[in-house]
This record gives C-alpha cells, sequence and structure tokens, in this order.
C-alpha cells in the first residue's frame, strides 16, 4: 500500500462497552492487515480502564495504528467499573457529535503535516450512529459494524412496528405475567420461532418514556444511512434471518466469526494490543490441563450480567449437586450491590473439580479441550465464541438481545443449548448440567455444536466461505471505493 502516509485510513468507533470493543479490535486489526492506517476510538472511561488493565504499553498502537479518546458525556465515576448501558445509550447518542467532529478535523488537519494519512472511512457500531452524519460532512464511506446476531437485529428493528401496533409500551405491569410474553411474533419477516419473551429485553416496558424504547428506532432508522452493514456472524447459522435483514437495510454482509479470520495473521505486535478491561487470570490453564477432554463445564455471563445473591446460591448449589467439574468465572462486580460471597461449605463441597477466577481468556478457554459446555448469559459474542469452538450451551439470558440469541440456540440452531428458567433453582441447575455433560441430548447437541464448529471455519477460512468472500467485498467495494 505504499508509505505509511498513503494507506487508507479507517477511523473504527465501538460502542463503549466489552461486547464491542473485543470485535471492534478485532476487525480494526484485521483492517491494518490489509494495510489499512487505523484510528480507534474509546471512550475516555473506557481507556483508562484499559490502561489499568492492559498496561500502557499495550495501549500504545503501533505506527499505524493509533488510539483516540472522546468523552462518554457520563459524570465519572471511580466506583463504577461497568457502566450503566440505557445512560451510556442516552448519552452518547444525544452529547458525542461534537467530539467525534472535533476528532476527525484534528486527524485530517495532522494529517497534512505527519505520516497520518487523511480520514478515507469510517467503522462504526450499530449503536453509534451519531458518526454517520460526521463521516457525511468529509464525505467519506461508512460501514456500520453490527457486533450482535442477525436476530438480535431483526428484533431490534422491529421496536417500531411493535409500538406502532399497540403491542409495546405495555398497558400495565400484568402484561409482564399474564402469558401475552409467550404470543408467537409470526409476522416479523425471517423469523418463526420469536415470541414476545424472545424479543431484545427493552421491549418489556410500561414506561412509554422508557430510554432503550425510544433510543433504538433512532438508532435503526440512522442505519439506512450507512454504506453497508457488517455482522460478526456465519450466513449459514442465521441463513432466512439475513434474507429478512437485506430486504430491510443498506447491504448487509457476515464476516464471522472474525476470530478466525485473526488467527490467519501472524502477527506478535497486532496480537499484543489486547481489549480485556479486567485483568486476566491465566491460572486456570494450569487446572484445566489436568482435566479430561469435556469434562469440565465453563461458567460465565459476561461483562453486564448482575444477578442477586440468592440466584448465585441456587446457581453454587446447583453446581455442587451436579457433580461435575466446572470453571466458575465470578466478577468483581457480579453480584447487585454488593460483593460476591459465596455460600458456606460450598468451596469444601466441591474442592478438586471447581475452581473460581475473577476473568479469563473466555475465547482461549472454550477452545480447551477440557471444556465441554458452557453456562452462559448468552451475549453474542460468548454464543459465537462457544459456536466457533463446538461447545453447547446453558443459557441463561439475563438482558437486551441474549433472550433471542437463547431462543435460537434452543430451537433454530439444532438445538445446542437449554435454557435456565430466569428465576434459577439449583435443582433445574443440577438436572441441566448433569444432561448437558453426561445425557443423551447432551451428546446430540454436542455433536451438533462440531458441526457448527466446522461451518464457522469453512465460512472464514475457505477461499469461497462466505465470510471470506464478504470480508474482501467490504474492503474493496465500500471501504476503498473510489470516491
Ligand atoms: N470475556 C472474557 N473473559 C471473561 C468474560 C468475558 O474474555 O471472563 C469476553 C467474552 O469472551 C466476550 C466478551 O467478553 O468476548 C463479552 O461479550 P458478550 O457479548 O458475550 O457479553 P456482554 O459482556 O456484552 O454481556
Amino acid at each position: 500500500m505504499g508509505s505509511l502516509g498513503n494507506r487508507p485510513h479507517a477511523v473504527v468507533v465501538p460502542f463503549p462497552a466489552q461486547g464491542h470493543i473485543t470485535p471492534a479490535l478485532k476487525l480494526a486489526k484485521l483492517l491494518h492487515h490489509r494495510g489499512f492506517h487505523i484510528t480507534f476510538v474509546n471512550t475516555e472511561f473506557n481507556h483508562r480502564r484499559l490502561l489499568n488493565s492492559r498496561g500502557p504499553s499495550s495501549m500504545k498502537g503501533l505506527p499505524s495504528f493509533g488510539f483516540e479518546t472522546i468523552p462518554d458525556g457520563l459524570p465519572y465515576s471511580e466506583a463504577n467499573a461497568t457502566q450503566d448501558v440505557p445512560s451510556l445509550c442516552y448519552s452518547t447518542q444525544r452529547n458525542c457529535l461534537p467530539y467525534f467532529r472535533e476528532l476527525l478535523l484534528k486527524l485530517n488537519n495532522t494529517a497534512s503535516s505527519s505520516e497520518i494519512p487523511p480520514v478515507s472511512c469510517l467503522v462504526t457500531d450499530g449503536g453509534m450512529t451519531f458518526t454517520l452524519e460526521a463521516a457525511d460532512e468529509i464525505g467519506v464511506p461508512k460501514l456500520i459494524f453490527w457486533t450482535a446476531s442477525a436476530c438480535g437485529l431483526l428484533g431490534y428493528l422491529h421496536f417500531k412496528p411493535l409500538i406502532e401496533k399497540g403491542i409495546v409500551p405495555f398497558k400495565d405491569a400484568s402484561f409482564l405475567t399474564n402469558g401475552c410474553l409467550d404470543n408467537l411474533l409470526d409476522w416479523i419477516p425471517g423469523s418463526k420461532v420469536m415470541r414476545l419473551k424472545d424479543m431484545p429485553s427493552f421491549v418489556r416496558t410500561t414506561d412509554p418514556e422508557d430510554i432503550m424504547l425510544n433510543w433504538y428506532p433512532i438508532e435503526a432508522e440512522r442505519k439506512k444511512q450507512a454504506s453497508a452493514i457488517v455482522i460478526n456472524t456465519l450466513d449459514e447459522l442465521e441463513h432466512n434471518v439475513l434474507e429478512a435483514l437485506r430486504t430491510m437495510l443498506p447491504p448487509v454482509y457476515t464476516i464471522g466469526p472474525l476470530q478466525h479470520h485473526l488467527d490467519q495473521v501472524p502477527d506478535p505486535q497486532l496480537k499484543s494490543i489486547g481489549s480485556n478491561l479486567w485483568k486476566e487470570d491465566r491460572g486456570c490453564f494450569q487446572w484445566l490441563n489436568t482435566k479430561a477432554p469435556n469434562s469440565v463445564l465453563l461458567v460465565n455471563f459476561g461483562s453486564l450480567t448482575v444477578m442477586s445473591s440468592e440466584h448465585m446460591v441456587e446457581f453454587a448449589w446447583g453446581l455442587a449437586n451436579s457433580n461435575q467439574a466446572f470453571l466458575w468465572v465470578i466478577r468483581p462486580d457480579l453480584i447487585l450491590g454488593e460483593s460476591a460471597i459465596l455460600p458456606p461449605g460450598f468451596v469444601n463441597a466441591t474442592e478438586g473439580r471447581g475452581l473460581m477466577v475473577s476473568w479469563v481468556p473466555q475465547e482461549e478457554v472454550l477452545n480447551h479441550p477440557a471444556v465441554g459446555a458452557f453456562l452462559t448469559h448468552s451475549g453474542w459474542n460468548s454464543t459465537l465464541e462457544s459456536v466457533s469452538a463446538g461447545v453447547t450451551m446453558i443459557c441463561w439470558p439475563f438482558f437486551a438481545e441474549q433472550h433471542t440469541n437463547c431462543r435460537y440456540c434452543c430451537t433454530e440452531w439444532g438445538p445446542i443449548g437449554m435454557e435456565i428458567n430466569s428465576d434459577v433453582k439449583r435443582d433445574e441447575v443440577e438436572g441441566l448440567v448433569r444432561e448437558m455433560m453426561e445425557g443423551e441430548k447432551g451428546q446430540e447437541m454436542r455433536n451438533k455444536a462440531m458441526e457448527w464448529k466446522k461451518k464457522a471455519r469453512e465460512a472464514t477460512m475457505a477461499p469461497s466461505g462466505s465470510s471470506y468472500v464478504n470480508l474482501e467485498t467490504v474492503i474493496n467495494k465500500v471501504l476503498l471505493a473510489p470516491r
């Protein structure tokens, strides 16, 4: 691509949460490998957290891979590592455009006197669409990166129709329990299985002013202005949903699982740029190495899930009574309003077969031969990482489109998962864990999950694979399109 100053320059803007920063960084690394200069834009809050968890050297970037920050518009709080998602959505949508506009201006002004090339394209998160206006002002292509599932996107795009049909907001709280949540939304194109309860959780409100209910229709409408949309999924997994999405949006390309593309980029410097907001504990690998293949259940609820201490106790005794080996990731802020305390007697009862840690390199753990199944909150990254590793799931969705992911996982995709009741009880945990680890159903699901693992590799690694071809098209026809 010539000298550093002649490179195309992609400004990459993730939504400020772990499940968005990680895949955005993967895409940024792939583009860098393909000759792009990268400016990766974190919020000031998250940049500080990355510096704390990764150390300053890992955030310095490379000569043509730089980091910039914009404020998120929220008051700074040292106490809360995990920010409140609705506040963050509301604040970024309303406050961040001027800061971003200023940043683009600064980058283009420096471009004339440095090795940084002028900005030539925008790659922005599907929840940060305020950036599109600033990109239009400098006349560059705008690629939206939807980091969640296609079925989740289908759900979000139908917030407006649900409001127009008078279904949401609910008239009163009785609608949350009176059975209407089981209603099949078979009028949504591309989906035969979506019920009201599987829609992204933000529709289940009685408040017409609810931040999220009003936030999504604006983001959905703005997606129509993108040059194209890329999704970190594979065509084969979500084919019908994608067909429907393609009738509603600008060109939609599937490019996942991104990690498989990256596995083919042997660049240690790129590898050293990390995205974890928490410090990783790698000690678990030594423990996993002592375990038989497929014998360990990974238990991890992602970066945002919180639960009551009562639910934690139910999970703990369910795991203990299942008699299976497990690796349980307990984030320091997992328990609502207090620190996580395991019930007395639990550690003794599970000695030798249970390991508790606070944050792991999850994708690597899922690919360890000892891991046989995953008790997850069904966040999209976790789900896709599990599918890519051929690992079956026990799903306990918490919020957002996790319910949609859970529904597809437990029906359309095999099934390759079993759902746990939201008001979780120890007997159910014990039963499902045993069934998944030792039962016939679990084995059938494992076989199906292995088929998906193979398909995910083919999609990304074979030159005729859908995600492989799509990534080429997006780079050449969208990001490098002549202006
Ligand atoms: N993750 C990790 N270690 C942990 C917990 C989570 O590396 O101990 C990663 C996980 O692999 C995934 C991301 O954090 O890439 C979580 O994203 P996801 O969409 O699954 O859920 P969210 O955190 O957004 O609810």
